[in-house]
Order: structure tokens, then sequence, then C-alpha cells
């Protein structure tokens, strides 16, 4: 095979592509990933130290089958890295038990008999409402993110896969058969392609039938009078669900900077699409406004974060499809040799694992024994 020809050539080696190149050396494929960034980096979708793993998937039921799977998988990597990612600390939904949050929880959880378990009077860092119900989900927990990525990637290179960090993409074709995919950097040739691209997606997916929205969202840290309540094993993710506004408050345990590195703290977030930006120009100065405004909030339901020290403010990236459910399928048009995934609208972090599988399942075999009908393009036609 001449220096430049790939069987498959992965564009953007973040959460998605890092998983999708072990996935495809593994199984003996020639793979090239290219990323634009370092691997991994701070400008994209994946860096903020934690992201939470839950299975009650409130969101749709049908995600359910792939945690599933995407839970066997990260004990996979942890096993073939001998490295832990995976933290069981449990979740605990707080919200009414009317709140499509609260509902949706039961409903996944009764459908494919997940445990859950009421937590009311579980943990007293909390102050509730008291129409407020309680659930707690004791096999959920956090995925350590830049660890994962950092796997992925040496794991793909020890099985032959290569990988080009600071070379974008400008461009790809279908020409005779064959994917041509140009860099700022050089021309490489491939049967098959993968675009994990993240927030840029929308820019390098030639005729998307769907926009996607990329925002801003903002990720606080602080840390506690009394730390040592807050410890992973005394206090768990949290989610609430209130009706003040849309979407939902979630946070962690405090995690600290010998064992999680910097910065140390209790992390936590509004998951709500926010203000809409441009991936290549993200205001990352945060205000002492935006920061006052998320730790009132949230100190509303967790005390101790009233009175809290500072610890650290960060940005990071959401890419929304309309309907806020991932985009998993074969580019219409390329007789299944182009395979795009994209638009995890803030919540895919907990699917990489299985994610990096199903997509070498579909270049390769252009099928997949996993559920996907609902992450289809078809849904939006
Ligand atoms: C604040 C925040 C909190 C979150 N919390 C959770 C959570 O608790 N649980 C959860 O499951 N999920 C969570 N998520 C969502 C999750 O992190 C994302 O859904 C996931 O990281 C998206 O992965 P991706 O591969 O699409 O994007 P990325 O990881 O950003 O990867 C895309 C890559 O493509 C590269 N790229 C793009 N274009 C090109 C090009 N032309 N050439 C070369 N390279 C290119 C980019 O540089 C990037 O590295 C959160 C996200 C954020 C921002």
């Amino acid at each position: 095979m001449p220096v430049n020809d790939y069987d498959i050539i992965v564009i953007g080696v973040g959460s998605m592509g890092s998983a999708t190149c072990y996935e495809l050396a593994a199984r003996g494929y020639k793979v090239l990933g290219l990323e634009q960034f370092i691997i991994p980096h701070e400008q994209g979708s994946h860096t903020g130290q934690s992201r939470i793993i839950r299975k009650a998937y409130f969101e749709h039921p049908d995600y359910v089958p792939l945690l599933q799977r995407a839970y066997t998988n990260w004990k996979k990597l942890e096993e073939l890295t001998g490295e832990q990612v995976y933290y069981q600390t449990g979740i605990v939904y707080h919200g009414s038990s009317e709140h499509p949050v609260i509902k949706g929880v039961k409903e996944a959880a009764k459908i494919h008999c997940l445990q859950i378990e009421d937590a009311v009077k579980k943990y007293s860092q909390f102050n509730l409402p008291s129409n407020f119900e309680s659930i707690c989900e004791p096999r959920a927990g956090f995925l350590r993110p830049e660890k994962v990525v950092t796997l992925y990637k040496d794991e793909a290179i020890k099985k032959g896969a290569i990988i080009h960090a600071n070379e974008a993409v400008l461009e790809w074709k279908k020409e005779n058969g064959q994917i041509t995919v140009v860099s700022n950097m050089n021309t490489y040739y491939a049967k098959k392609l993968i675009i994990t691209a993240g927030a840029w997606a929308e820019r390098i997916i030639t005729g998307l039938n769907v926009s996607l929205k990329v925002t801003r969202q903002l990720v606080v840290w602080v840390k506690p009078k009394k730390e040592n309540v807050f410890f992973p094993g005394n206090f768990p993710c949290w989610l609430i669900a209130d009706d003040k506004r849309e979407g939902a408050l979630y946070g962690f345990p405090f995690l600290s900077k010998e064992k999680f590195g910097e910065p140390a703290g209790m992390k936590f977030a509004w998951h709500h699409a926010a203000e809409e930006t441009d991936p290549d120009h993200v205001n990352r100065d945060i205000s002492e406004k935006e920061i006052d405004e998320l730790v009132n909030w949230v100190a509303e339901y967790i005390p101790a974060v009233g009175n809290a020290e500072f610890s650290a403010a960060k940005t990071c990236l959401y890419t929304n499809t309309t309907d806020e459910n991932f985009i998993i399928d074969h580019l219409p048009g390329y007789d299944k040799d182009v395979t795009i995934a994209c638009g995890f609208s803030g919540h895919g972090f907990k699917f990489v694992s299985v994610v990096g599988e199903i997509l070498a399942d579909l270049a390769i075999n252009g099928k997949t024994k996993q559920p996907l009908e609902f992450l289809s393009l078809k849904r939006f036609d």
C-alpha cells in the first residue's frame, strides 16, 4: 500500500474519534486519525476532569441498550490498560414527580429493569423543597475524559494506528470509489471515511440535512469548608431538575488534586443549550456575574456551596441537534463509505466506549447490532 493510502481515515481524534481509531486498529485495519489540536485538548468538548455516566436515561429509553454495552466496554478499557476510568459514586436525581426528568428516570428503569432507590433522606448535604422526590441510581458514577481520550489514542497507536495531532482537515471528497482527504499538511487516500469532528462537524460534513447549534457552556469548581463531607463515598453525583429554568443543574463529588489533578473541588454546571458560539472564536473570558449566578442557584439546593471558596471556572462546547439526540449514521450519497457521529448535545461522553465500536462496525460491515434507528439522519427528513 502506498504511504498515504489507508483503509479508513478518521477526522477528529477527540472523544468519539480516539475510541474509533482504537477499535479499527484493534481489528487489524490500516487507520489514520487526523486531529487539528493536541490530544487531548481544551478547545472542544472533552475536557473538565469528569463526565457523569448513568443508565436510567430520562432523555430516551432507547439509549439504555447502548449504555449496557458502554459499561462493558469501559471495563474492557480498564482491563486492557490497567487504569481506572470509571468511578462508581451513584447519582441522585432530585425533582418534582411531574418533572420529565424524574418521570423519564422511572420509565427507563422500569422498561430496562434498572436498579433505582428512594433517596429522600440519604444525603443531608442537600436542602430540597418538600414536593421534590429523590431517586438514587447506585451504579452511576463518573468517567475521566482526558484520561479516556489519551488511553484510547495510545492503545490505537500500539495496535498500529497512525495518529497525527496538530493537523487540520480542510476538505474531503469521494471520487472513482476512493476517498481523498486534504489537510493543511498533506493529501491522503482511503476506502472509508469516519467523521467525528465534534463542534466543527457542520463545517466538514457536506450535505447534512440538519443544522447543529454549538454552545458555550460554563463549568465551576468550588471548595466547601468541610471538604470531606463531599468526598466520593460521602457524596454522589447529582442532578436537580427544578421548574425555574429549562434543563437541569448537575454536579460531582469533591475530587482531590492528588488523585484527579487540577482543579481540585466540587464541580457543577447547568445542563442546557447556552449561548451559541463559533467553535473557532469562543469567548473564554468568564465574568464574575455568570459564576455568581450559577453558584447562587446551586447554593439554593446545596447550602455549603454558598460560602465555599471559589476554585476554578472553565468553558466547554456542546454541539446540539434540534431534538438533542445524537446523529450516528452513514452520510447519504456515499454508498456507506462515509460514516458520521456528531450532535452529542452535551450528553455523549458516557457512550464513547460503545460509539467507537459502532462506528467501526458501520464503516467496515455497513451495519451494527446496536439499535440505532432513533439516532439516524432519517428522523430529520
Ligand atoms: C461542560 C460539559 C459537560 C459535559 N458533561 C457530560 C457528562 O456529564 N456526561 C456525558 O456523557 N457527556 C457530557 N458532556 C458531553 C460530552 O463531553 C460530549 O458529548 C463529547 O465529548 C463529544 O465528543 P466529540 O467526539 O463529538 O467531540 P470532541 O471530543 O470535541 O472531539 C472532536 C474532535 O474533532 C477535532 N476536529 C474537528 N474538526 C477537525 C478537522 N477539520 N480536522 C482535524 N480535527 C478536527 C476537534 O479538534 C476535536 O478534538 C459534556 C460536555 C461539556 C462541554
